[in-house]
């Protein structure tokens, strides 16, 4: 059984923020909103994907 990471439901830590990782790069930005750009590797919002935050 395999499960979808695309559709886990993702709890925000304390502070509201949300951990968005760029799949192109492997860089984890910490904030509410999708970013807009991967500022590692210049990649658009559309590489982000919402990760669990690990507490
Ligand atoms: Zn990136």
């Amino acid at each position: 059984m395999s499960e979808d990471i695309y559709n886990i439901e993702i709890q925000p830590d304390k502070d509201g923020n949300y951990n968005w990782q760029c799949f192109v790069c492997g860089a984890i930005l910490v904030q509410k909103e999708k970013p807009d750009f991967c500022p590692f590797c210049s990649k658009e919002e559309t590489y982000f994907i919402k990760i669990q935050t690990r507490q």
